[in-house]
């Protein structure tokens, strides 16, 4: 085998030649195998094949296994998505519920505020009730002196 020909039976012309996103290592993979999610060969991790530009994954005369296959791995990022989708319902009810306590917190504190200006106003009208009082007293007074 020279080395001519075992480069062209490492990538063909019509392989997909992408970059493994984790590990950054070079991946040739069959064109059939566009927008699949297959296992890194150096890594392990799962990498989504690129479709390439122009192509459509309609036009890819895929086997009846390699649709199933295709299938599989749809409802394996569909269920993930649901258990992402249960996730994010559970964090907004958590940040409901501390909504809902921090408005509670809120509408007291609103309350206190009113009962504190309802004594003000109070304190204030017993202040002036006392000065009336005061005056009267302090011109009765002087008119008793006169
Ligand atoms: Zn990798």
């Amino acid at each position: 085998m020279t080395e001519e020909t075992l480069e062209t039976t490492e990538i063909k012309d019509t392989d997909i030649v992408f970059d493994c996103p984790h590990c950054s290592k070079s991946l040739a993979i069959d064109y059939r195998g566009a927008g699949l999610t297959i296992p890194c060969t150096d890594c392990g991790n799962y990498v989504e094949v690129p479709i390439p530009e122009g192509m459509d994954i309609a036009d890819i005369d895929s086997t009846a296994e390699e649709q199933e296959v295709r299938i599989l791995n749809l409802r394996r990022s569909l269920s993930s998505a649901e258990s992402r989708i249960a996730q994010l319902e559970e964090e907004l009810m958590a940040m409901m519920s501390r909504r809902e306590q921090l408005e509670d917190a809120r509408t007291n504190n609103l309350g206190s505020l009113k009962s504190i200006r309802e004594n003000a106003q109070k304190i204030k009208d017993g202040l002036s009730q006392m000065t009336e009082a005061i005056n009267a007293i302090l011109i009765s007074a002087s008119e008793k002196r006169d």
